[in-house]
């Protein structure tokens, strides 16, 4: 099926309604409904979590849109890539049925929204270190993006509302899956693993700013995430010091943090990594600057 670009938010609920409605009417039963939100420039990491919602739901939207309130240097938002057309066909080619690639005005009518959502202490640390406001201002376009896709009375109701975030960004799925509890959104969130390229690298549309010796430099940030990975396999101390001197012995990278967190809370295991053997579950997380490119990436520890 030939996907719909929508870029109103009227459009966006009378063709969610549409969809909605045609698949009651052809199977008898209602629909599941899926979310896919990115600022688009899509590559195999948005492709793999646009699969995983085709795979589950009946409708599934994605939308497409570079969030001003989500990022503090102007630079950075001015150089995002945007690549609607490449975008459009990559979610065709996984099934997706409708996208919805609106503008900043219709949007933000007016300007910035006077009330946000705020993300409470989740995003003091880490990310949010770095990047005052900008969990407030992804909460504050997610929680817009589930109201939007979600169908008015007259298309009748999904039997599940479901929205898909990629686990490369970490923190923010924490903090998504923690507002949703916290405020009651009738949404499942799904978290969908990392994809990366052959070398390690994690997918970002934010790697195409990397020169070759660059992107080389850049390794260590996997290479790091593997080490204390292989020791949680191997029930070791995952000593994270080791860890984060590797990170610093690379020329040509700056390190902010590497910690090992709890996958909820995303506070520090003190306990449990450091000279004692790792017996549960908890999450390596890292974020770097490499030349003028900001770098994050994690990954799932498990004793197995
Ligand atoms: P973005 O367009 O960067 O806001 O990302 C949109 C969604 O895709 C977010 O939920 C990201 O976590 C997810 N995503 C981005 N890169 C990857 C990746 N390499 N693997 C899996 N998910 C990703």
């Amino acid at each position: 099926m030939p996907i719909t670009v929508v870029h109103t938010k009227a459009d966006l609920r009378s063709e969610v309604a549409r969809l909605i409605r045609e698949h009651a009417g052809r199977r008898g039963s209602a629909p599941s409904l899926g979310l896919v939100p990115t600022m688009g420039a899509l590559h195999s990491g948005h492709r793999r979590l646009a699969e995983a919602a085709v795979a589950a739901n009946d409708v599934v939207v994605a939308s497409i849109f570079v969030n001003p309130l989500q990022f503090g240097d102007p630079k950075d938002l001015e150089r995002y890539p945007r690549t609607l057309e490449a975008d459009a066909a990559l979610l065709e080619s996984v099934g997706v049925d409708l996208a919805f690639a609106p503008s900043v005005e219709e949007m933000y009518p007016g300007g910035d929204p006077l009330v946000r959502v705020t993300a409470g202490p989740l995003a003091g640390k880490w990310e949010g270190a770095s990047r005052p406001g900008h969990f407030d201002g992804v909460l504050t376009v997610v929680s817009k993006l589930f109201h939007l896709a979600m169908p008015g009375p007259a298309a009748g109701q999904p039997t599940a509302f479901r929205a898909y975030f990629g686990q490369k960004d970490a923190q923010q799925l924490a903090i998504v899956r923690r507002m949703v509890k916290d405020l009651d959104f009738p949404v499942e969130v799904v978290g969908v693993p990392i994809v990366r390229a052959e070398d390690g690298l994690a997918l970002s549309s934010r790697n195409q700013f990397l020169s070759a010796e660059q992107r080389e430099a850049a390794l260590v940030l996997s290479r790091a995430l593997r080490l204390v990975d292989e020791r949680a396999t191997a029930h070791e101390p995952l000593e994270p010091d080791d860890a984060v001197d590797l990170i610093k012995s690379q020329p040509g990278v700056e390190l902010d943090y590497f910690e090992v967190v709890d996958p909820d809370t995303l506070e520090p295991l003190a306990f449990n990594c450091r000279e004692t053997p790792f017996t549960g579950e908890a999450l390596a997380i890292v974020a770097a600057r490499v030349g003028d490119v900001r770098l994050i990436d994690s990954m799932p520890l498990k004793a197995r």
